[in-house]
């Protein structure tokens, strides 16, 4: 076949491969009739239907030649503006072992060649874009009319990326939105009961598994990877946060919540940045999450080259470790997605070792209701008196398993002085904190994540923390004793509970 047109030409190449594929039955018959039935029917046609074209050019292809391939953006699906449709054709494609049905942009027939001078409906690429195809004006997705222009889409990921380390993020993917071999896991991983008390992770489901059905219209995700580790941290950071562990008058913060709120820093700038994208890209459908959302993000990130999940199932970058935060960008335009890399864990089980309350059942594999990170923040009843002990001082969070990480020796400092650490929360004293009046406890945490627990989970974790260092004997006993005592009647339920766990201690 010598040019783009294609199927939409009737090139009798492709549509006898695609008839003798037969994947996606009854699909095909449409497209060998090119949808001229269903024009008459006011719906436009159904066009491509394989996952892949090949175009072989002849002589004085000129703008093809360069590259003797052409990223041919195409799919199946496209006339109705239904998010069921979509995914129905994605399991049409599964039963029958492809990879995925790309539900991408479609163009309708007036499809052009390059070089043949036809205006209108199709506009030339580029001069120096290197693709050969033209494109019309008007193109659907979904069944929506969208402007759109042909555009060197590795050349907009590049311009992504600048834009992205403008406003803080340290790296950029992108990824497919076919995660059906992750959906097993997932399954198990709920059917255990794994997920603890976020009952929201298994109301969602497979939602999770499938940015299509969370936004439809969602062809590709654009991931995002943004340091955290305050810009003046030392070298033996580590260690140090390490050693706080056994200081059992103090209390410890994840280091990733001693600043401003994670989720506004990084939802503003993944709003700037989608908006500068669809500054470039008329009519793009997007929208940013940044955990705050059903989405498997450290699938997606690991599946667009951000790095691999480690075996405590956090992203690990060589580059970077794994302090660091996530966000996506879901669009509606298909981009070239980014290459996965290796693992690197080999044979390394330091996080298994290390964790306090073995949450990490397996390599891969975390007992969220065991993780001082799901107890101390996400769960909202009695922490399970068992593991009360396991806790130690840590009051909020827990970073053990990244601590003991080797990759953690090239974790990054932040560009941004949002993640600096609050004086109140570096190395914050246990009674200091516990003294605390829930309208103390939300002017101090304004801005910053622990918020989000309230003052009656605060109490609770600190509670823990109390009990625990009553346990070494500490020469201020008497003092934490009586400052326990003086929430021996506190209106909640959950604190009186835990305060007389602690004196029990
Ligand atoms: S965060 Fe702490 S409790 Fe959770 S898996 Fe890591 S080491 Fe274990
Ligand atoms: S501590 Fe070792 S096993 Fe665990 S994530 Fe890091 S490299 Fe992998």
């Amino acid at each position: 076949m010598d040019g783009p047109g294609c199927a939409a030409d009737e090139d009798p190449q492709v549509c006898r491969r695609q008839q003798a594929c037969g994947a996606l039955w009854p699909l095909h018959q449409l497209e060998a009739r090119s949808g001229e039935q269903v024009t008459q029917t006011r719906l436009f046609p159904f066009l491509r239907i394989v996952e892949a074209v090949e175009i072989q050019m002849g002589q004085g292809q000129l703008a093809l030649a360069d590259r003797h391939l052409v990223g041919f953006k195409h799919g199946v699906g496209g006339t109705f503006d239904a998010p069921a449709h979509a995914q129905c054709l994605q399991d049409m494609a599964r039963q029958r072992g492809l990879a995925s049905a790309q539900i991408a942009v479609q163009f309708d027939q007036c499809i052009t060649r390059m070089g043949q001078g036809e205006q209108g409906a199709g506009q030339p690429a580029g001069k120096g874009l290197g693709i050969g195809l033209t494109v019309p004006d008007r193109a659907f997705y979904n069944g929506r009319m969208k402007g759109r222009t042909l555009r060197d889409d590795h050349q907009l990921v590049s311009s992504i990326r600048e834009w992205a380390r403008e406003l803080g993020f340290s790296q950029i993917g992108v990824a497919g939105v076919d995660l059906s071999s992750a959906e097993p896991g997932l399954a198990a991983w709920l059917a255990a009961g794994f997920h603890g008390e976020m009952d929201y992770m298994a109301r969602h489901g497979m939602k999770r598994a499938r940015p299509a059905e969370l936004l439809p219209g969602t062809v590709s995700v654009i991931t995002a990877r943004m340091d955290y580790l305050p810009a003046h941290t030392e070298a033996d950071w580590a260690a140090r946060e390490l050693s706080r562990i056994d200081q059992s008058g103090q209390a410890v913060v994840s280091v990733y919540a001693r600043g401003r709120d994670y989720h506004r820093v990084l939802r503003s700038r993944l709003s700037s940045l989608s908006a500068r994208i669809a500054g470039q890209v008329q009519g793009l459908g997007h929208r940013a999450f940044t955990d705050s959302a059903p989405v498997l993000e450290v699938e997606l990130a690991a599946r667009s080259g951000l790095g691999w999940r480690g075996k405590h199932t956090l992203l690990l970058n060589r580059d970077a470790g794994s302090m660091f935060f996530l966000g996506e960008i879901f669009v509606d335009m298909a981009l070239p997605a980014t290459e996965p890399i290796a693992t690197h864990c080999g044979t390394c089980s330091a996080c298994l070792d290390v964790c306090p309350t073995q949450a990490i059942v397996a390599p891969y594999r975390l007992d969220a209701r065991r993780c001082i990170s799901y107890l101390t923040i996400e769960h909202a009843s009695a922490i399970p008196e068992p593991l009360r002990p396991m806790i130690g001082n840590r009051i909020y969070g827990c970073d053990d398993c990244q601590l003991v990480c080797p990759w953690n020796k090239y974790a990054q400092r932040s560009t941004l002085a949002d993640f600096d650490p609050r004086p109140d929360l570096t190395a914050p004293d246990l009674l200091t904190l516990w003294s605390w009046s829930e309208e103390e406890f939300l002017r101090r945490t304004e801005g910053s994540a622990i918020r989000r627990i309230g003052h009656e989970r605060w109490l609770r974790n600190l509670a823990v923390a109390l009990g625990n260092a009553l346990a070494g004997n500490p020469a201020h006993a008497d003092q934490i004793r009586s400052a326990l005592g003086q929430r021996l009647d506190h209106p909640s339920d959950l604190v009186r509970e835990h305060v007389r766990w602690a004196l029990a201690r």
